[in-house]
């Protein structure tokens, strides 16, 4: 695919980060031969497959469809595809655990408690998320450091020892509108509950609109403490036992 001009309208500042995310990924490529960009169809998702698609299309793309995404999701995804021409790689959770869990929690089990919560991630997030990744030799992630807590203290390239491989975080030092000014400037796809004050948008039951101006994460799992507000794909985190049911 032919390579685009990187756009003019943004501040020298977030030119100047849009760069170094490319040589970011390119290096990653180069250092690990096999590159997979774990994609959550977020906001700073667009802006990572935009540069990918367009910068270094080399590197593999995938996104998880636990069954639980919210259909605005599923609309971005078939926008994203028609956009770039390419086909995400869907993943899905094994049907055997899924029937499993269910039979045992209910279709709903992850209200029941922060055990149940997160099986339900693992069945349908972290195990498809090991299988996609499986023989690469680095995976990229869209994390930012500003959204949690717990991703603060992340670096933009480490080994992922959960999981044996290099994890890239090229977008870490990015902020909230710098990935929204690169959004704008590009016309990027973005999902429409974005503008329904959903900043972070996961599986449809465990995440909600959230105030202007609240932490951009405290509309995920909302019931729960804010320590234990992570799917388990970043694993820098302390695990509470206490949780309550949604009110
Ligand atoms: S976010 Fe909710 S529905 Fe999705 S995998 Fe986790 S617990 Fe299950």
């Amino acid at each position: 695919m032919a390579q685009q001009a990187i756009s003019t309208q943004l501040t020298a500042l977030q030119l100047e980060k849009v760069a170094a995310t490319v040589a970011l990924l390119r290096q990653a490529l180069n250092d690990y031969g096999t590159v997979t960009y774990s994609n959550s169809l977020g906001a700073e998702s667009m802006v990572l497959t935009d540069l990918i698609c367009t910068q270094v299309p080399q590197i593999d793309i995938f996104s998880i469809d636990t069954g639980r995404l919210p259909e605005e999701t599923y609309t971005l995804l078939e926008r994203v595809e028609r956009r770039y021409g390419r086909r995400l790689r869907l993943v899905h959770p094994q049907a055997e655990a899924l029937q499993a869990y269910t039979s045992e929690h209910g279709i709903n089990g992850f209200y029941n408690g922060l055990a149940e919560r997160q099986s339900c991630c693992h069945i349908r997030k972290i195990e498809p998320f090991r299988r996609a990744i499986a023989g690469f030799g680095a995976w990229v992630t869209g994390v930012r450091r500003e959204q949690s807590a717990t991703r603060a203290t992340a670096q933009t390239m480490e080994f992922d020892t959960a999981n044996g491989l290099h994890k890239i975080s090229p977008i870490l030092d990015w902020t909230h509108d710098d990935v929204w000014a690169y959004i704008r400037s590009h016309s990027l796809p973005y999902n429409a509950l974005h503008d329904k004050g959903y900043p972070s948008i996961g599986c449809e039951p465990c995440t909600r609109a959230v105030e202007p101006g609240a932490d951009s994460r405290s509309g995920r799992w909302w019931w729960e403490n804010t320590d234990s507000r992570e799917c388990g794909l970043h694993p820098r985190i302390r695990i509470v036992t206490q949780s309550k049911a949604p009110a």
